[in-house]
């Protein structure tokens, strides 16, 4: 869409009209080029939208769906999909019967992908001097968790003092619950909290050390 006499992408859309035939669906838009104020007309015509094999993995299930696209488009893994069952991310591609990176939908015969709406399922310890509660917690991907935060969870009020992260330990910062993979924490005598998490425990174990 950038201006055919200077170049510029700094430009204006005057108006736009949309046209749906059987096969296909035309958008035309009235332009102005900011910089040097050429008035110009440009089709975007784009093949209608049909079904794709899509195969999306979650933990250690797939589920086979389908979703719509433009043939017209172009699809690359790490694309974000959003399908029947929420938000997915690409992670390959079919094309007859090899396995690509890139490739216009038009040939696509598979799609397959990962959902990143599934929950993220951390563990979180009790330190009870001698004894450890150990909950398994199912949060939404980017609920933040902080050392230092008052939490709730079924009669205990404790206090997280390390999270551990994919990757480190960390006793200070946040981290999303996404790269955690266990929160520490010790009860404290205190009656409020930051928020409650026993709606979020999927299983409790009790450990002695
Ligand atoms: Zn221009």
């Amino acid at each position: 869409m950038d201006c055919p006499i200077c170049g510029s992408d700094d430009i204006e859309i005057l108006n736009s009209k949309q046209k749906t035939t059987k096969k296909k669906f035309t958008e035309e838009y009235l332009l102005k080029c900011e910089d040097c104020g050429h008035v110009y007309k440009n089709v975007i015509s784009l093949k209608k939208p049909r079904p794709y094999r899509l195969i999306i993995s979650e933990q250690d299930k797939s589920h086979k769906t389908t979703i719509d696209l433009s043939p017209s488009d172009e699809l690359k893994t790490g694309d974000t999909l959003l399908t029947e069952l929420g938000q997915v991310e690409v992670t390959s591609i079919e094309v007859g019967d090899k396995r690509v990176d890139k490739s216009n939908l038009e040939d696509v015969t598979t799609i397959w992908a990962s959902s990143v709406e599934i929950p993220a399922r951390i563990g979180f310890s009790v330190d009870l001097h001698g004894e450890v509660d150990s909950y398994k917690l199912d949060l939404e991907r980017d609920f933040e968790i902080a050392p230092g935060d008052v939490v709730k969870i079924e009669n205990h009020i404790v206090k997280v003092h390390v999270i551990k992260t994919q990757e480190r330990k960390l006793t200070s910062g946040f981290a999303k619950a996404g790269v955690i993979k266990r929160v520490y924490s010790k009860p404290v005598r205190f009656n409020s909290y930051d928020y409650d998490l026993t709606k979020n425990i999927f299983k409790k174990t009790k450990k002695s050390d």
